[in-house]
């Protein structure tokens, strides 16, 4: 797709496969959870799997949790519940808009997750966790759930870990205002651990206003809209929809609608590793895969094993794998 900007940024192409900038529009893909929980599925996309190390993108609410409750709820409890379940070779980020969940893991970790606190989680060779509603919450969750892939020099010896962040740096710019969740936005820096070059921020501009963004040229970057809409050089990106820009861009024009823009960027440096991914785990591999998932479900039987704890004080059953497809699983590269 060719850049159409009016007036386009200077750039620089580094000659790699998406070096340089471009304009895609990502359209949200609707993926339900158990029975009923329906959340926006934005990475891995059909033609798009990443954006720097971020690979998972999952875009969910704003929805009144009041009436309804998802198939691992127990009978009349309100919201959401995840058992204990496993990951590997990844970080979660959870990020809310709106409502609380409260997090556990196995490394002993109790937080409970608000809007505008960053709570990432350190899979390393394997970690499990669970995320469940509180009785107490507001009504209305709104939130994403991310991963970031760890390169491989990392991705197995890293110390399994869970970070939480109250106080995250404010970014304030000619007419927008936000947060650095991860990584370094207009010189602001956050100090959640990233393993790669990684970026994220909530963003909100003010309505009709035009926000210059500087961004670094070797990274790649993409918009999520989570309220409003935004015009990027011919794209007009709504509510759940997103915007890839590519790479090599030193700043890029966004302009807010009428009624403002709230929006996640993401970005970093373009992960060249190929990845597998399945169910909640992430490998080289098909063998890893099996042998992730056959630990797991050996660590569900012996309450815990030398590579995936139980989670204390969760209440209830960890969440067992699904079967492994019946055809082996292929590494894919960061785009199609
Ligand atoms: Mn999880």
């Amino acid at each position: 797709m060719s850049d159409l900007e009016k007036d386009p940024a200077e750039v620089v192409c580094d000659g790699s496969d998406g070096g340089g900038p471009t304009l895609e529009l990502l359209e949200p893909r609707e993926v339900v959870l158990g029975r009923t929980t329906t959340v926006r599925r934005l990475l891995p996309n059909k033609n798009r799997r990443m954006v720097g190390a971020w690979c998972f993108v999952d875009h969910y609410g704003p929805d009144d949790l009041t009436s309804r409750v998802d198939s691992y709820d127990v009978p009349g409890e309100r919201g959401m519940r995840v058992p204990p379940h496993p990951h590997t070779s990844l970080q979660t980020v959870s990020w809310l808009f709106e409502g609380e969940i409260e997090h556990r893991d196995s490394v002993g970790s109790h937080a409970f997750v608000r809007p505008g606190e960053l709570n990432i989680m350190t899979a390393g060779n394997g970690i499990a966790h669970s995320e469940v509603s509180t009785p107490t919450a507001p009504p209305v969750l709104h939130g994403a759930q991310l991963w970031v892939a760890l390169p491989d020099s990392v991705r197995t010896t890293v110390a399994p870990a869970f970070n939480a962040y109250a106080d995250l740096p404010s970014l304030e710019l000619d007419g927008a205002s936000g947060t650095v969740m991860i990584g370094t936005v207009a010189g602001v820096t956050s100090p959640a651990p990233a393993y790669s070059a990684l970026v994220g921020a909530d963003i909100t501009i003010e309505p009709g206003r035009t926000l210059s963004l500087p961004l670094t040229v070797s990274n790649e970057y993409a918009v999520l809209i989570v309220d409003g809409s935004l015009s990027v050089g011919e794209l007009t990106p709504g509510f759940g929809e997103m915007a890839y820009l590519g790479g090599g861009r030193r700043s890029v024009e966004l302009v807010a609608s009428g009624n403002g823009v709230r929006f996640l960027l993401l970005g970093g440096e373009p992960f060249e590793e190929h990845l597998v991914m399945w169910w909640n785990f992430i490998g080289r591999s098909h063998g890893e895969i099996v042998a992730a998932r056959d630990a797991w479900q050996a660590a569900i039987l012996a309450n815990g094993n030398d590579r995936f704890d139980m989670v204390p004080g969760y209440d209830g059953d960890p969440l067992p794998a699904p079967p492994l497809p019946a055809i082996a699983l292929k590494p894919r590269p960061r785009s199609r």
